[in-house]
């Protein structure tokens, strides 16, 4: 019989461990610690405001996590900076989180249970990422769509659903934010067909819901949404929260209104091809997506402005036409996502109708901005790298008048009042070099006679 091997026992004792890992406590969700804590005693020079500590519960109900790895990739504020309160004035973040959190099993949930509970000795937010599945059908064949946590009823433990925990800790939380499409709108669980009842975090909590501090269901949308725009929100959330900053600015439904106010199209990267007419036909092209099945122009998102992840990518900026997965109505509401919107055939109509006149005007402006005016003098462009076409007399003699149109009533370039010419002793151009009146190019500038300007 093989010799039983017994491990020896680690020589990390508790009290060694709690002081080994004192570092990454910051980064763990007890809520027991922190309540032994007295709170803001560490960086307390940091720390702004009355509310050193706010515990932030994160729900997850139908969701696929895709908003939280987006949070994960904020960088303005990132987690990091609202987890160890970097940010002067806005409250260290104790995160409690399904996935994230350090603890699991009952110490997880004992955290969410101690805020249910109302013993707490700080405010917390609710964080819901994913939609709420209406758990009495669930319920109908014993089942359950989304829990965590299990409770006792009538001597069998059963799963708690996370709507259960947005029931108990929303009336005591000082802001509920719905992350993502799912939570603030129903999102892809709820489009037509689906077997849950699936709803938004607002058709739950109802019109009627506001929470202790006041205020309704704050909605950050997206599919996943840009993990800035949310930080950037919870940020503002606290600073209010903690005396230091004004309400933010929320729209009608909820939205931060100074992130979701303008449309894709408003901020696109490709809407100068739209204004010109110019359209793409293939995934993969440069210019605007709209024939392809673009809903910028009605969608009401910011990626293109921020980009995803520390303003880099973002779908127009990356080749992806917009699927409106910020707005209420996604998705059933933009399908088919592969065909053009019925709106877009009218706009781009126009544009393209427009863009036909206004374009080789622009090319003609563009043909003469880019020369030298002394290439002009010389008819001539002494570049090495190809034959630049002279513009011909018609384009020259319209460009004469364009200029003409450029300068009217205005002041024209370069020195043009005699006062001007004779400025400090020194004799410089009065108009550019080469044309009537000015110096030759070689004689540069020349000791004179100062000649009194107006001023003298
Ligand atoms: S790609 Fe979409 S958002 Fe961008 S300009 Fe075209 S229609 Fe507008
Ligand atoms: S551009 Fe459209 S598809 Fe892309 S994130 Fe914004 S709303 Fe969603």
């Amino acid at each position: 019989m093989a010799e039983q091997v017994t491990t020896p026992a680690s020589p990390l004792i508790e009290a060694d461990v709690e002081e080994r890992v004192g570092a990454v406590d910051w980064l763990t969700s007890s809520a027991d610690r922190e309540m032994k804590k007295a709170p803001g005693e560490e960086r307390a020079g940091a720390l702004l405001g009355p509310v050193k500590v706010v515990h932030a519960y994160w729900l997850a109900g139908m969701s696929c996590d895709g908003c939280t790895v987006a949070v994960t990739g904020a960088t303005a504020p990132s987690v990091e900076d609202l987890l160890i309160g970097r940010i002067p004035g806005v409250p260290r973040v104790v995160l409690h989180h399904p996935v994230t959190s350090v603890e699991s099993g009952e110490a997880f949930m004992h955290n969410y249970e101690l805020a249910a509970e109302g013993k707490l000795n700080t405010p917390y937010v609710v964080i819901y990422e994913g939609s709420i599945a209406n758990e009495s059908l669930a319920s109908e064949t014993g089942g359950y769509w989304c829990g965590m946590g299990v409770e006792t009823v009538d001597g069998q433990n059963k799963p708690i659903p996370t709507s259960a925990w947005l029931k108990r800790l929303a009336p005591g939380a000082a802001a509920v934010l719905a992350i993502g499409t799912c939570a603030t709108w129903g999102g892809i669980p709820a489009a037509y067909g689906n077997p849950t009842g699936a709803m938004s975090v607002m058709d739950f909590l109802g019109q009627d819901y506001v929470s202790a501090l006041g205020l309704p269901v704050i909605n950050v949308p997206g599919c996943s949404p840009i993990g800035d725009n949310f930080t950037e929100t919870v940020n503002a959330v606290l600073l209010f929260l903690n005396g230091l900053g004004p309400l933010p600015e929320f729209d009608e439904l909820g939205r931060p209104s100074w992130l979701f106010k303008d449309t894709v199209h408003q901020q696109c990267v490709r809407g100068g091809f739209y204004e010109e007419g110019i359209f793409a036909h293939h995934y993969g092209d440069k210019e605007c997506l709209v024939e392809i099945g673009c809903w910028g122009p009605v969608v009401q998102c910011n990626i293109t402005k921020r980009g995803a992840i520390n303003h880099y990518g973002g779908c127009m900026n990356t080749g992806g036409v917009c699927i409106g997965c910020t707005m209420p109505g996604f998705p059933d509401r933009f399908a088919p996502f592969y065909k053009r919107s019925p709106g877009s055939t009218v706009s781009s109509t126009a544009s393209r109708t427009t863009g036909s006149f206004i374009r080789p005007l622009r090319r003609l402006t563009m043909q003469f901005q880019n020369r030298e005016p002394l290439w002009d003098l010389k008819d001539q462009v002494p570049s090495g790298w190809g034959h630049i076409d002279d513009p011909g007399p018609l384009k020259k003699v319209t460009h004469f008048f364009y200029e003409k149109l450029q300068h009217f009533d205005t002041e024209t370039p370069g020195r043009t009042h005699s006062y001007e010419q004779y400025r400090d002793g020194y004799k410089a151009p009065g108009t550019r070099p080469g044309q009537t009146g000015a110096p030759p190019v070689h004689e540069g500038l020349q000791p004179h006679h100062p000649e009194p300007g107006p001023e003298d």
